[in-house]
């Protein structure tokens, strides 16, 4: 796939992992093979909290591993041009413990070589009672943004979610397509392994075959502007409805963008993102 759109327009790629196997000759090899080089990798906060949370089939914790794969990928000299953003996970159990996490990364002098965003969980399955009872509501979790972006950068981290126009979800362009490991095809990366979900298969030349049309038709179709709620928004250029999958499956719309509760606040960031983007140019 990396020669075919080599020959095109190139390809894109990033990865989202929990970074506990990426060590810094696994990077090599994946940028240097695949020209990967845009990393997220989560984290659940400081170790004491993390390592609670993040924990292998022993019961012992990630934490120490992760950041220091981290490390040896950003000291890497031939690994200078990686970008890794940490996304860290923000509940009602860990909102407390965001300053700390910040403390660690600035005490290992990698501040100014990351990006850091607080990320909000959410359930997306209603029966782990545990995970719904502590999932900030998009209300709640608007109020910890801006906290927690303000912190950021008065403390000069870099960061990413100043307010800007967005496009609609990718899952809507026709030319989006969800490969899973047996080639099936699907819209949207939370279908993987869900059948229903399914839009076709990959074909042996490597074509797409759609199969399933008045579903594929169905996210195609997709219009902001058919959803009065949305119409109506003040913030409907900074979100464009956001994810569609669940009204894709009869269900409930999700909820909206934080930036609903939250777009005042953020705008008065605004120069604060702006001067820390100055100084990393
Ligand atoms: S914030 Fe809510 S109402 Fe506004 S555009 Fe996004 S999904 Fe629609």
């Amino acid at each position: 796939m990396v020669e075919l759109c080599q020959d095109k327009s190139g390809i894109n790629q990033f990865m989202v992992t929990n970074g506990y196997l990426l060590t810094p000759d696994l990077a090599y090899e994946l940028k240097k093979n695949l020209g990967l080089k845009e990393y997220q990798i989560t984290l659940d906060g400081p170790p004491e909290v993390h390592d609670k949370r993040r924990i292998k089939n022993d019961g012992s914790g990630t934490f120490e591993r992760i950041l220091s794969n981290i490390k040896g990928i950003l000291n890497h000299d031939d690994l200078k041009d990686i970008v890794i953003i940490i996304r860290v996970n923000i509940d009602n159990s860990n909102r407390k413990d965001f300053p700390a996490l910040l403390d660690i990364i600035e005490k290992e002098g990698i501040k100014e070589k990351i990006y850091v965003y607080p990320g909000h969980v959410k359930s997306e399955n209603t029966t782990t009672t545990c995970v719904v009872h502590n999932c900030l509501n998009k209300r709640e979790f608007a109020e910890v943004e801006s906290e927690m972006f303000r912190e950021l950068l008065k403390r000069g981290f870099k960061s990413l979610r100043i307010p800007r126009p967005r496009n609609t979800c990718a899952a809507v362009s026709p030319h989006t397509m969800v490969i899973g490991p047996e080639g099936e095809i699907y819209k949207c990366w939370m279908s993987v392994g869900k059948k229903e979900d399914l839009i076709g298969h990959l074909e042996d030349n490597g074509q797409c075959k759609v199969e399933n049309i008045a579903l594929y038709l169905k996210w195609v179709n997709f219009d902001v502007l058919a959803r009065e709620k949305c119409r109506n928004c003040k913030i409907l250029p900074l979100c464009m409805g956001g994810c569609i999958y669940p009204e894709i499956k009869g269900e409930k719309s999700r909820e909206c963008d934080s930036l609903k509760f939250n777009l005042e606040e953020m705008i008065k960031l605004v120069p604060l993102f702006k001067s820390v983007d100055k100084k990393f140019g």
